[in-house]
Parts: C-alpha cells; structure tokens; sequence
C-alpha cells in the first residue's frame, strides 16, 4: 500500500516537473547584435523576459544608433549645457575614462564624430574624405567630457563632440545581466550578447564552461581554440566584427583617434579575460587600440586580466595566466613562442 503511493506521488511529481520544463537559450536582437542567453535547467520564461527587458533598457539609455537615448541627449547638448542621466550611464562612462586615461586617449569614449563619419556597421559606411577626418579629430578629446557624478549629468565641453560607448556599454550589459541571475540565486547561465561572453557559475559537477575563440578570418562561429573558464567574462574585438570593404581594403570599426583611420598594428583580434565583463570589454578595444607591446603591458600592470592576441601572419600570444587554460586547436594558427 504504502509502496503504491510512494510511485503514484513521484509519478505526479514527474508531470510537475515536465509541465515546468526548462526553455531553451533564447536569442533576440538587442544593443546592435545578436544576445544569447541560457539559463539551463532555470530557463522560466519570465526570468528570460526580466533579462530581455533590462538589455533594452541599457540600450535605450547608452545606444547612439537611436534617437531619444540618454546619451543622445547628451550629444546633442554638446556646448551647451549638462544633462541628467541615469546613474547606468554615469557607470559606463566612468569605466570608459579610466580605460581613456590608462591608455592616453587611444581608447576614448569621445570618438563619436569619428564612428559617424565612418559609419561601419550601418547603410551609410564610407571612406570619408582626408579633409572631414582632419576637421573631426580635435573633437575627440575625454579630458572635454565633465562628468558629475553626484548631480549624475554629463556636459560635453565642446560644440560638435559626441560620447559613443559602444566598445564598452556590452560589458556593462552582461555584467547586469549576472547581478540579476544572483539576486534569482541562478547558479549558472552562458551570456552571450554578440561575442561577448560572460560564463556566470560552473558547469554541472563543477566543470569549467569551454567557450571557443573566435577565428578573426573564419566564418563567424569558427574558432581557433578553446578557452576553459568558470566565472569569468571573455571578450573580444576584431577586426571581424563590423567592417567595410572598398577597392579591396578591408577597414574595420576600431578607429585612432590619433589619425582617424582604422588601427593596423598587426593585430586581428584581442581576446581579454577577465571578472567582470565592463572591464574585458573595456580592455579588449583599449589593448587592440594600443598594440599588443602596450596592450600587454597594460594587462600586466592591471592584474587579474588575461589577454589571447591574435596576429595577422597567423601567430597566437596570450599572457602568462591563460596559456594553460586555452588551448589552440586551429591548423590556421600557431603560438609565436
Ligand atoms: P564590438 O562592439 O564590435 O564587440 P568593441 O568592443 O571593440 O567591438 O567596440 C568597437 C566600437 O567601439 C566601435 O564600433 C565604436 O563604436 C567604438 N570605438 C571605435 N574606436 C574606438 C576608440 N578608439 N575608443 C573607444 N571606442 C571606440
Ligand atoms: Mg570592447
């Protein structure tokens, strides 16, 4: 008897359990490129939606691809007069002046004018004139931007200037996105907004998540090695990611702010490791900015990060902390030293 309701309760249980059972990853659309989340065995529908909904948030505070965001505003009020913004902006864009100071404005969140007239990514890419570079370049300067952080407005000193946090805002993004699967008590999740990926827990039984490393000259989703992390963020920037070909020429959208064209320094992609993802993403476009000798020394004077810098006569370095954690399976590609 006893034994009959013991199989009749699991055998409820069991349809409990199936009615709830978890959704898969789910991809949308947002923050210019494809996201990617997967919550597993805790995939409810609404915790997906809270997530969806906060990733639209952030891009309709920090997108400059829309009009009305935040930081729209904020540009269009160049020269004028400080703008309220919400406290997620004044986040980013203190994370974006560090990155601008460490790296004496080759990463700088000012570029704006710059990623207009290039334009890569979007209908109205275009080589711009020698003439229309020169005349945006004194524009680009973060030591213009006035940043209060306890009105929370920004004031952009100059007519003309204009923020684009676009190397950074991702970062901030997934990094939201795991201080919400931690207010859920969520365990584990893969975030991946557009190639950013922030691996938030571990595998079941304690394993660490293998996410592959994007080949810069394969097709998207060819990788040239794998990467084992638990907790941590991976990001990269390429010259894969938006870029626009003329006459042959292939220019991507990491632009120096010193000449105004596409960075060419060697480098196909900067892979940085790190804890939190505003960081990484930070970094990954401040060290393909700088070059891989700066770059790297950045990352070393930092701490705690680790970089995967992929060259374009196919050699692979990464600093000392992730060798043994990646490992290079592509034929393409070999290990500089
Ligand atoms: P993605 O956003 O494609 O993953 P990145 O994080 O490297 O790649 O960001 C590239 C974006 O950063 C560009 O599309 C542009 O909006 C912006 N950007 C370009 N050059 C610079 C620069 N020198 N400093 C700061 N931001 C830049
Ligand atoms: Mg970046």
């Amino acid at each position: 008897m006893k034994h009959t309701i013991l199989v009749i309760i699991s055998g409820a249980l069991l349809t409990l359990f199936s009615c709830a059972k978890p959704m898969p990853a789910q991809t949308e659309y947002v923050l210019g490129t494809l996201c990617t989340i997967n919550l597993f065995e805790k995939g409810k529908p609404e915790l997906y939606r809270t997530l969806f909904v906060r990733l639209r948030e952030i891009e309709d505070h920090m997108s400059v691809n829309k009009d009305g965001t935040e930081l729209d505003r904020v540009n269009a009020a160049a020269g004028k007069e400080p703008v309220a913004v919400d406290a997620d902006v004044i986040e980013v864009l203190s994370a974006a002046l560090l990155y601008a100071e460490l790296s004496d404005g080759a990463f700088d969140p000012t570029v704006g004018p710059l990623v207009k007239l290039w334009g890569i990514g979007t209908d109205n890419a275009r080589i711009p004139e020698a003439a229309e570079i020169k005349a945006v370049l004194p524009l680009i300067n973060y030591k213009d931007v006035v940043l209060d952080s306890q009105a929370k407005t920004i004031y952009l000193k100059r007519p003309g200037m204009a923020l684009d946090l676009g190397a950074i805002a991702k970062g901030y993004a997934a990094d939201e996105m795991a201080r919400i699967l931690k207010a859920q008590r969520i365990d584990r999740a893969i975030i991946d907004l557009g190639g950013n990926v922030l691996a938030y827990g571990e595998k079941q039984g304690g394993k660490p998540w293998r996410i592959g490393v994007q080949d810069p000259t394969g097709d998207r989703g060819a990788y040239i090695g794998i990467l084992e992390i638990k907790n941590k963020t991976m990001v990269t920037s390429g010259v894969y990611e938006r870029f626009l070909i003329q006459d042959g020429i292939r220019y991507h959208h990491i632009l120096s702010t010193a000449n105004g064209y596409p960075v060419q320094n060697g480098l196909l992609s900067v892979t940085i490791i790190a804890d939190r993802s505003i960081d990484a993403d930070g970094l990954s476009t401040t060290v393909f900015a700088l070059g891989y000798e700066k770059g790297r020394n950045l990352l070393e004077q930092l701490g705690n990060v680790e970089g995967i810098f992929i060259f374009d006569d196919g050699t692979v370095r990464a600093t000392d902390g992730v060798r043994s954690s990646f490992n290079l399976t592509s034929e393409r590609y070999r290990w500089a030293d």
